[in-house]
């Protein structure tokens, strides 16, 4: 499966520290699903919550490349590549 330089470049995945959004815990905020940053291993929230914090820290520290937080799935996502991979 073709993916990016950042998966590729990936030797071990970084697993959510805890099952929550470590953004919208300080906040109070909900979420639908958890992501974890492959580069610092912060768990955050996806695109279908009200804060896609996954995108915004994405977006303000460069990290590109984050896993799936959620039971059973097993995929990765960059995002300056828009590149999707299961393992
Ligand atoms: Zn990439
Ligand atoms: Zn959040
Ligand atoms: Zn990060």
């Amino acid at each position: 499966m073709p993916t990016c330089a950042h998966i590729d470049a990936l030797e071990s995945l970084k697993a959510p520290r805890a099952h929550l959004c470590e953004e919208c815990v300080k906040s109070k905020s909900s979420w639908v699903h958890l992501r974890t940053c492959q580069q610092c291993g912060t768990t955050l929230c996806c695109d279908s919550s009200p804060n896609k914090h996954a995108s915004a820290h994405a977006g303000a520290t460069q990290h590109p490349v984050i896993a799936s937080a959620e039971p059973g799935e097993q995929w990765l996502y960059c995002y300056p590549d828009d590149a999707f991979a299961e393992y």
